[in-house]
């Protein structure tokens, strides 16, 4: 590729509003541009980095046998009314309507459209396990767009959804999932702690995200210094109740005695491990002990002492309901309802199950459903954190560090919410009809090349890893119109291009305008063909390399290789 036709539009300065080092590069180098908030058109540069990460995905799900297809962006809201999530799914769906007045939405995940062919198109234990996959923009009307591609409205999600007729299917793929995944984000050069980010009711270890360590980051994890250990520190932002399993939430429906005022004891009271004890304590009475824990099939008038409450309806209810949820004065949900926020309890027993609870240092128990600022105070949090900071980690014993980092992925168990309720049914060996299990899989694709450059910044530029660099070689002709230079830098380009992805400047520019550009195409290898062009002589330079290293151009394999 000739860069005298490359269309990529760079700036000496970022916009003031960039906050994050990604954007501005993004910016700066011509990747991308803001057509509206949050919303990108990716220009050529920043599309060739997209490829080959999707290039990546794409070797790497075929690789564990999962076949790749395409839905469509616009859903009937009919598909999501079915699944219930058309009205809980809340501000961030993009709604509208068509001429008709139909009420349609632009997917912001696909469980329902999956689940929906599946549920047509499934019918024996014989064609499981079954997993598909797609590489598609997605839509959510985020409340803060920000960060560049981090945090877009429009952004492109690899999700991946498996269909299982027995449990033992289910980790299978999920296991095989999570392993391609690691791959993905090795080739893509992006370091990544598979964090356990257990969610609801569903107990052990159903979900877990994958959290790449980033200046901008929005999430905190909890690692040590030898990579052994990884927790996520933050309380989840998003309530995934729909997420859970009823079936396994109803044998947490049962009173928590005043004496459970700690997790092993309700574990067990309970009678269920440990780990199977919701993250999502929403209420602590501190005169009765009481644990109030979600679920998503109940409905507020039925909810006795202890009961588990679905998060949503934790949400409505009043002061009046949760008195007698609770049969207590001086209790409550976390700040709930504003009216609602004091009155959280603060005392010892609460400060205690926070530790057993989140315990950044316990793997296990990492708080799921909860949001701070919202179910608890942030004073409280803090706490937590300078008490954890430091402290050993429960596998080596090594002093714990917390470290920003990126959601860049997130797989989950579902079990058979969806298939239960859309009906995705199939026949099982003795012809019996069984809900088809479902887990569900995705990485925000743009938003990690967003994590890759954080994770690769330069002084001046960003160090692409080989794998998704926009071009492999960067040939940089310092004077344009010398014909040894031009022979030798055709020549190279030329031989060159039948192996690697080539960028050839060929402007007619100052050698230091395109050194500043070339700092910013970041490829891999950078080959500078000046004065002892003649002699056969080029410079070369990583990246990272300090400075440029002469070498004959008989040579130039070896260091390329
Ligand atoms: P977050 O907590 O950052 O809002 P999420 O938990 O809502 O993310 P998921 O529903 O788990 O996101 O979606 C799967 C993946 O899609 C995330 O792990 C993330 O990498 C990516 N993703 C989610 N929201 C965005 C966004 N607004 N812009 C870019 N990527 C996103
Ligand atoms: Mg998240
Ligand atoms: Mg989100
Ligand atoms: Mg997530």
């Amino acid at each position: 590729m000739r860069q005298s036709k490359f269309f990529m539009p760079t700036l000496k300065e970022a916009p003031a509003d960039a906050v994050a080092e990604s954007h501005k590069l993004m910016i700066r180098g011509g990747y991308i541009r803001q057509v509206t908030a949050g919303v990108y058109a990716y220009l050529p540069l920043g599309y060739r980095v997209l490829r080959k990460a999707e290039n990546i995905i794409e070797q790497e799900m075929d690789r564990i046998n999962v076949p790749e297809m395409i839905m469509p962006h616009l859903l009937p809201a009919t598909l999501w009314q079915e699944s219930g999530r058309y009205k809980k799914y809340g501000a961030e769906m993009f709604k509208l309507k068509d001429r008709h007045g139909r009420e349609s939405l632009l997917g912001p995940t696909h469980e329902e459209t999956f689940t929906e062919i599946i549920a047509k198109n499934l019918k024996s234990y014989k064609q499981m396990p079954l997993a598909l996959y797609q590489i598609q923009t997605k839509f959510r009307d985020e409340n803060r767009p920000r960060f560049g591609l981090l945090r877009g409205r429009e952004f492109v999600m690899l999700d991946g959804y498996s269909f299982a007729a027995t449990r033992d299917q289910l980790d299978k793929q999920f296991d095989d999932q999570k392993n391609a995944y690691k791959r993905i984000f090795k080739r893509a050069g992006v370091t990544v702690h598979p964090v356990i980010a257990d969610s609801g009711t569903m107990g052990g270890k159903n979900s877990t995200e994958f959290q790449a360590p980033a200046a901008i980051g929005e999430d905190t994890i909890a690692t040590n210094e030898k990579g052994t250990y990884a927790a996520n520190l933050e309380m989840a932002k998003s309530i995934d109740t729909f997420k859970q399993e009823p079936e396994d939430a109803k044998e947490l429906t049962k009173v928590a005695t005043p004496d459970c005022d700690t997790i092993e004891k309700l574990a067990k009271f309970l009678n269920v491990p440990t780990t199977r004890i919701v993250k999502s304590i929403l209420y602590i009475a501190d005169d009765q002990k009481v644990l109030v824990l979600i679920r998503g099939d109940k409905q507020i008038n039925e909810v006795k002492l202890g009961h588990v409450l679905d998060a949503d309806e934790v949400r409505e209810a009043t002061a009046e309901e949760l008195k007698e949820i609770t049969g207590s004065e001086k209790g409550g949900v976390g700040p709930v309802k504003a009216d609602w926020a004091d009155k959280i309890v603060a005392d010892e027993t609460v400060k205690n199950l926070y530790n057993v609870v989140v315990g950044a240092n316990e793997t296990d128990y990492q708080f799921q459903n909860a949001n701070l600022d919202r179910d608890f105070k942030v004073d409280e949090f803090a706490d937590l954190r300078t008490a954890n900071e430091g402290e050993p980690d429960p596998v080596d014993h090594l002093p714990l560090k917390f470290t920003t980092s990126i959601e860049v992925g997130h797989i989950f168990k579902l079990g058979t919410y969806y298939t239960t309720t859309m009906g995705a049914d199939f026949l099982d060996q003795n012809g019996k009809a069984q809900p088809v299990i479902m887990g569900s899989y995705g990485i925000g694709v743009t938003r990690m090349l967003s994590a890759a450059v954080e994770q690769h910044l330069t002084e001046h530029g960003v160090a692409w890893p080989k794998e998704i660099a926009p071009f492999a070689i960067h040939i940089i002709q310092m004077k344009i119109n010398n014909d040894e230079q031009t022979a030798l830098a055709e020549k190279l380009e030329k031989d060159l291009s039948a192996k690697y992805d080539v960028l050839y400047d060929d402007r007619k520019e100052r050698p230091g305008v395109k050194f500043n550009d070339a700092d910013l195409v970041g490829a891999p290898i950078r080959i500078t063909i000046g004065r002892k062009a003649a002699d056969g002589i080029v410079e070369v330079k990583r990246p990272t390399d300090e400075k440029a290293t002469e070498i004959s151009v008989d040579k130039l394999d070896e260091f390329v290789n």
